[in-house]
């Protein structure tokens, strides 16, 4: 794996780190972004049921696509790049991870700080009273699941149309101004404002490295493009901080 030596002969000084994910570190689990032909559901674009308006007109059709997408990643499994992070939030001295993901694999990988922009598939949130439960309390069955305030549940993500989670942006940026390293990980960084992010740290001067296997609008913009999957260029990449570091010794006296 290639990396640029600038950022070899820094990454010793980088102890304040922020990652970006999004759908691509997911595809590599197995995880398509539901825009597949030939699916059960292809007739839908994401977008007519991802919406407060499809669930407020027929909230069973809406629970029976999401029932559909989490038995999906139900069966998909954290890859290298989702084990490497979480290596790497164990080494760094501050770590943030923001992701655009709602399939939860980061926390099944064991990542701990992690901001979910767009929420969380695997929770239900009720649409009344706010109660949130995960989808094991209460699962869709066929019925819509209620609260025990009468309400009725639905997924606990950001739908389309909808602003994302004010307590989540606001870390998210909080992460993107402290940072001493920011890096993009499978996404075109595009859509605003989780494109604002890098574009914070830019703006500070800290370096923004993008790890994505094709180019993307921001890619000119990045200080350092890596090509190659998350699943490939992350391994590495850690072991080359960890090595940096010098904390590659797990038995050091010191430590
Ligand atoms: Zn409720």
């Amino acid at each position: 794996m290639f990396f640029p030596k600038e950022l070899l002969d820094n990454i010793v000084y980088y102890k304040v780190i922020t990652i970006l994910t999004g759908a691509g570190i997911s595809a590599e689990s197995g995880i398509s972004t539901f825009r597949d032909k030939g699916g059960l559901w292809d007739k839908y674009r994401p977008e007519d049921l991802a919406c407060q308006s499809a669930f407020d007109a027929d909230p069973l059709l809406v629970w029976s696509w999401y029932q559909y997408r989490r038995d999906t990643i139900a069966r998909a499994r954290p890859n290298p790049g989702h084990l490497a992070l979480v290596k790497w939030e164990a080494l760094a001295r501050d770590f943030t991870l923001i992701t655009q993901n709602v399939d939860g694999l980061h926390r099944a990988a064991g990542c701990r700080r992690i901001v979910e922009l767009h929420g969380n598939i695997r929770i239900n949130r009720c649409q009344v009273c706010g109660q949130e439960s995960n989808m094991e309390e209460t699962p869709f069955d066929g019925q819509v699941p209620i609260c025990s305030c009468g309400g009725m549940f639905r997924p606990g993500v950001v739908w389309f149309g909808a602003m994302l989670p004010e307590n989540a942006l606001r870390v998210a940026f909080q992460a993107a101004e402290h940072c001493d390293l920011f890096i993009t990980v499978g996404t075109s960084a595009v859509v605003y404002p989780a494109a604002a992010l890098p574009e914070v740290a830019l703006s500070r001067g800290i370096p923004v490295i993008e790890i994505n296997p094709e180019m993307t609008p921001f890619s000119k913009s990045a200080t350092h493009y890596i090509q190659g999957p998350a699943g490939t260029v992350l391994p590495e990449l850690v072991a080359v901080y960890e090595k940096a570091h010098g904390l590659s010794s797990p038995t050091d006296p010191n430590s």
